[in-house]
């Protein structure tokens, strides 16, 4: 089962041939997640930090979010994930610029889309238990708005994950417009090194609610992150790599290229990060 609201309403999903979003990549969206409680309640993580970055990135497109306020759209989100029984749920609000490709310098109002889906986590499956394979991509992320979560950022992943050099691998880090490491394909970045977290600066990256949220849960552990510049020939020297994004929330990983991290160990400071996050998740 899945929900489509579009404007507001109940709506099959369907659109037309001619949205000039899929035309022209200005298809602006967000990722949430959703969890049932033990109680019997759920919880929605950061609905509210998601809402204000649709309407960010809308605001960097230049075409602001005029059709409803951001606490209506949140009000649509949470009546939505009302409707299902099972309150696990992956939530996708979406804007789009109308049914007309004919001139870049569109008028059409904006379309709020909200769909949802059921979608659990396995944190018990492989990729979590063991971790991940990453390689480095030759593809690198320079998007003009990389504050705005829109489609055609994409572009670069796209490309990256569907290279030759990637086949290997489950995700790519990708590098920065100074060479530097940004981010792999969909989540942030970060690497753990004597007990301190680093991750790359946002120059080139989304500025990922879940990253904030780890900062955040690192530093209530004591667990203290440094922003800045990492080279790809740093990587080998970090104890532990992970990482982060709404859809999986902490992934560790395994490798990075020929370099081995432990950072799935029962006592690394990656799953120390996920089982706290987890917990606060529910405590929303
Ligand atoms: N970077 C990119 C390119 C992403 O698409 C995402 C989310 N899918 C992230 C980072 C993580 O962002 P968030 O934690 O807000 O989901």
């Amino acid at each position: 089962m899945r929900a489509v609201l579009k404007n507001g309403q109940a709506h099959n999903g369907a659109i037309d041939i001619v949205n000039f979003s899929l035309h022209y990549g200005t298809c602006i969206f967000e990722g949430i997640r959703s969890y049932s409680k033990p109680d019997g309640g759920y919880s929605i993580v950061e609905l509210t930090a998601h809402v204000e970055r649709l309407f960010e990135s809308a605001e960097l497109l230049k075409r602001p979010i005029t059709r409803f306020s951001k606490s209506q759209v949140s009000e649509q989100i949470i009546q939505s994930v009302e409707t299902f029984h099972d309150r696990n749920l992956y939530i996708r609000p979406m804007v789009t610029y109308g049914d007309s490709v004919m001139g870049i310098r569109n008028r059409t109002p904006e379309d709020i889309w909200v769909l949802i889906w059921p979608w659990d986590i396995d944190i018990y499956s492989d990729r979590y238990m063991t971790g991940i394979s990453l390689g480095v991509s030759n593809v690198r992320k320079s998007n003009p708005f990389p504050a705005a979560k829109v489609s055609s950022n994409y572009l670069s992943s796209f490309v990256a994950l569907n290279s030759d050099d990637s086949q290997s691998y489950d995700d790519m880090i990708m590098l920065d417009t100074f060479g530097f490491v940004c981010e792999t394909s969909a989540h942030n970045l970060f690497f753990v090194s004597g007990g301190e977290l680093y991750t790359p600066t946002l120059r080139n990256a989304l500025a990922g609610i879940t990253r904030e949220l780890v900062i955040r849960v690192g530093e209530s552990q004591g667990i203290p992150t440094k922003v800045c510049d990492i080279s790809v020939s740093d990587i080998p020297s970090f104890d532990e790599v992970f990482i982060v994004g709404t859809a999986s929330e902490v992934v560790p990983v395994r490798s990075v290229g020929d370099a081995i991290f432990s950072s799935a160990a029962e006592n690394s400071i990656t799953t120390r990060i996920h089982s706290q996050l987890r917990k606060a998740f529910l405590e929303y």
